[in-house]
């Protein structure tokens, strides 16, 4: 068996998988493929359905929110959610804690003036700044949630008044969250919902159409509201297989049985890092993300001969992000517990061969 530590796109359970082929030959004995049967089809309708009302229910949207299923990745929105909420001259503020904070608050200066609030460059992103204060007159806030890069994750949210924009590409359906302190979410599906090719945005509705700004049909979130995520063709394969996983996640008991398993799964990882003298974590401890776990070790022969014992033990894509170095175990929700002590046993056999 292989344990795939990947930090993505798509790590989901066998089963979803299985089911997920079954519908690519045959879609619910219609005798034909999923792939193949009309978006705008009673079958289809009910896909879509369904994997809105499983949104709604495992993160328990309020009423006065809007769920939708976008294209374009989380790197659309990093420029949709300026041209929504920013009017032309305004001000959005945004926390610096990765590439990907960097890439959405470059893509809002295209649309206005940005206000960094703070930023953990200084220590190459293995933090998360706090005591830093969000100017009042900003349109809004935007911090990323967890950054998938640096093994940092903000849980949290920070305090302000404004309107919240948050990127939870890597950390959705990990945890549970009160989506009420949030106004628009934003996440990539391919981590813990489903194939990459489909992107989950949950909005306020009420914070909608106040930029002023005349948008692009596609990058405008009311008339996807108006069109119920099907404007233009959707995504309906990504769609599907997210319907999918999000069963699987509520038949697991939902998004706060998957936090627990998550917390013990981090803290069993982290704690090995901590004891074994060959491995260090590179993220602050009170950061540290419960989604991807970064360390390093002294030395890169070392890390090299690590990395060959772990692809021998069928550990899979645990390298490091060339950013940080060293190792980036990815253990999201589709990775089972036995998995993460398949790496803690090859890391105190590493330690036992090496003393
Ligand atoms: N934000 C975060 C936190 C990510 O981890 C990623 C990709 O890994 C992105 C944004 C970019 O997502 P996409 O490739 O869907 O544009």
């Amino acid at each position: 068996m292989k344990h795939n530590f990947g930090a993505g796109p798509c790590i989901l359970p066998k089963e979803v998988f299985q089911q997920a082929s079954e519908a690519v030959i045959d879609f619910n004995n219609t005798g034909l493929s999923i792939l193949e049967i009309s978006h705008r089809s009673k079958e289809f309708e009910a896909v879509i359905d369904e994997a809105t009302q499983l949104v709604r229910e495992l993160l328990a949207v309020p009423q006065g929110y809007s769920i939708l299923f976008l294209q374009g990745g989380a790197s659309l929105q990093f420029a949709m959610a300026p041209l929504n909420l920013l009017p032309e001259g305004g001000k959005a503020a945004y926390l610096d804690t990765g590439v990907w904070a960097t890439k959405a608050l470059k893509e809002a200066k295209k649309f206005g003036t940005v206000d960094v609030v703070a930023s953990s460059i200084d220590k190459n992103y293995a933090y998360i700044p706090k005591g830093y204060s969000i100017p009042k007159d900003a349109a809004y806030f935007h911090y990323t949630a967890n950054n998938t890069i640096y093994g940092t994750e903000v849980f949290e949210r920070p305090a302000t008044d404004l309107p919240v924009v948050v990127d939870m590409s890597s950390d959705i359906f990990s945890r549970e969250i009160n989506v009420a302190d949030y106004d628009l979410i934003y996440a990539g599906a391919q981590k813990n919902m489903g194939p990459a090719g489909v992107t989950l945005v949950i909005v306020k509705d009420d914070i909608l159409g106040k930029s002023g700004r005349v948008l692009p049909s596609m990058l405008d979130y009311q008339l996807h509201i108006n069109g119920g995520s099907m404007y233009n063709t959707p995504p309906v394969y990504s769609i599907f297989v997210s319907m999918l996983n999000l069963r699987w996640l509520k038949a697991k008991g939902g998004v706060a049985v998957l936090e627990q398993e998550n917390i013990i799964k981090a803290r069993a990882l982290y704690d090995e890092i901590d004891r074994n003298p060959f491995f260090k974590g590179t993220a602050a401890i009170e950061d540290r993300s419960r989604m991807n776990v970064t360390f390093v070790m002294d030395s890169p022969e070392l890390e090299a001969e690590f990395l060959a014992l772990a692809k021998e033990r069928n550990l899979i894509g645990i390298k490091g992000h060339r950013s940080v170095g060293g190792f980036r175990a990815s253990i999201y929700n589709a990775l089972p517990l036995s998995s993460v002590n398949a790496l803690i046993d090859a890391m105190k056999e590493f330690e036992d061969t090496h003393q």
